[in-house]
């Protein structure tokens, strides 16, 4: 028995997404959930594949960003049931690998081995198109379709008085940005925090900055719309990154120290060797922005030795989804997080690619599509 539904799919490189029907099977196997999606955002990391800038196969349902209700569980699943309400995850965990037990379940195995290759867990697509053609599923997911099947760790149940909407961002914008700073930099309340790139990740360090009690959280982007609802977000002061003159008026802010932290979360070389050059002595320079495959930076080691810097990437927040997923959710329903603001427009899944022409221009924070 199968689902056939409408699903975005990509084809090719820079052409748009195509709604076509697929099909997927009703039952899930053994360890997996069938997840009926209610909404997903569309996020910078599905236009990397969309302009070619990540191989990636084809076809695929793109979309990596979801939260939905459980439809029904396979064998062996026991944390899951029909009805639940979940945020979907990027990095399902085998829960057995040394990185699933030592705390880090977001480098496990199995996701560099199959998720990463939009997959699931046995090295297969679950997904149908109409010419009988495998179809993958990006970063195991697709969530631009009505229905997918996860892992039971790919599917993380949260409270069920959550919306949709705001709840699929915690999937991946939420998580990346807020665990970057939380997490990842381990921000404490004497750090001075910048945070270089105001978009969907941007804003979510800002608040988790905020949220772990940043003792200043400077905002840094090329857009004035963009600094000013960083300012929404928590930043303190906002600093124009386009100018030459950036790193002095970082250092100004900061009495000529330089920053504890500096976030960067726009994925290019000029703003990762910026966020390095503004460090305090000691400080950590965090990389959460997503760079184009092949892209080089240059540092001076020297610097890097003498002054104690760290430069660190941050996968999804370095985060639980298992228990930051909930947790997040919580801190939102409870006004600690604002995640209405982010939703700037709600989409039929017919309009995912006028939601990525707005992206490329710059209008707006998230478009979520809702089903
Ligand atoms: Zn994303
Ligand atoms: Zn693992």
């Amino acid at each position: 028995m199968t689902i056939e539904f409408d699903a975005a799919v990509f084809r090719a490189p820079n052409q748009p997404l195509t709604v076509e029907k697929v099909t997927i099977p009703s039952t899930p196997p053994p360890g997996e959930v069938l997840v009926r999606l209610r909404a997903s955002g569309v996020c910078h990391s599905d236009l990397h594949v969309l302009r070619g800038e990540w191989e990636a196969p084809a076809p695929m349902i793109l979309g990596h960003e979801g939260a939905g209700v459980v439809e029904s569980v396979g064998e062996g699943v026991t944390t899951l049931k029909k009805g639940d309400h979940v945020v979907l995850s990027w990095t399902p965990s085998c829960r057995r690998c040394r990185y699933c037990t030592s705390g880090r379940p977001v480098l496990c195995d199995m996701v560099s081995e199959h998720s990463a290759n939009h997959l699931s867990f046995d090295g297969r697509s679950r997904i149908t198109s109409a010419d009988k053609a495998d179809v993958y599923s990006f970063a195991g997911l697709g969530t631009f379709g009505e229905y997918t099947l996860v892992p039971e760790s790919g599917a993380i149940a949260i409270r069920n008085d959550a919306p949709f909407p705001q709840s699929a961002l915690v999937g991946c914008a939420v998580t990346t940005g807020v665990g970057a700073a939380v997490n990842t930099a381990g921000v404490r309340p004497s750090d001075t925090v910048l945070v270089i790139g105001c978009g969907g990740v941007g804003l979510n360090a800002i608040q988790g900055a905020r949220l772990a009690g940043a003792r200043r959280i400077i905002a840094a982007d090329i857009s004035d719309d963009r600094l000013e609802q960083a300012r929404l977000f928590g930043a303190t002061d906002l600093v124009d990154s386009g100018q030459e003159d950036f790193a002095d008026r970082v250092r100004r802010l900061t009495d000529g120290r330089g920053v504890e932290i500096a976030i960067e979360a726009v994925g290019l070389p000029r703003t990762i060797e910026s966020a390095y050059e503004v460090l305090a002595r000691g400080g950590t320079a965090v990389v959460a922005g997503q760079v184009a495959d092949g892209v080089k930076i240059s540092v001076d080691p020297f610097v890097m030795s003498d002054q104690e810097l760290s430069l660190i990437g941050s996968n999804y927040g370095s985060s639980k989804p298992a228990s930051d997923f909930p947790l997040l959710v919580d801190h939102y329903m409870n006004q600690r997080l604002d995640l209405d603001s982010l939703v700037t427009s709600e989409i039929g899944l017919q309009d995912v690619n006028e939601a990525f022409d707005r992206m490329k221009r710059g209008i707006g924070i998230r478009s979520v599509i809702t089903y």
